[in-house]
């Protein structure tokens, strides 16, 4: 018995899946080709990942600025933050997950149940 299955109808079961490096901090993710140029078509033509897509749509709803000029400013930010070049990317992303960290406690209304992080950490650019 044939069951409906959930992809619509016309013989493509499979997307060709491509490996994309994120523009900003590097990170590598396989995806669709569909999915990689949707994500091309707003950041500039460049692919980011799903982190650093957050915090570009958050540096550019801040400082009102557009996607583009985002996307090079988050860049910039990844790259200074990676300091000499000794940082590994796994440092980079610490830096992209920190950055979200904040929006979020930034925007939670019981932002007050954590305690923060030391001071020192929010002087970093931006
Ligand atoms: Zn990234």
């Amino acid at each position: 018995m044939d069951s409906a299955a959930t992809t619509e109808g016309g013989g493509a079961g499979e997307e060709a899946t491509t490996t994309a490096t994120c523009a900003c901090c590097g990170i590598g993710e396989e995806c669709t080709v569909r999915y990689l140029a949707r994500v091309a078509a707003q950041f500039a033509g460049a692919w980011v990942c799903g982190l650093c897509a957050e915090a570009i749509k958050d540096e550019a709803a801040r400082r009102g600025v557009g996607i583009e000029a985002a996307t090079r400013a988050h860049a910039e930010f990844v790259g200074s933050a990676a300091g000499a070049g000794s940082a590994g990317p796994a440092v980079q992303v610490a830096q992209a997950l920190l950055q979200l960290f904040k929006k979020v406690m930034a925007a939670a209304p019981g932002a007050a149940v954590l305690t923060p992080a030391t001071p020192a950490a929010g002087d970093l650019g931006i």
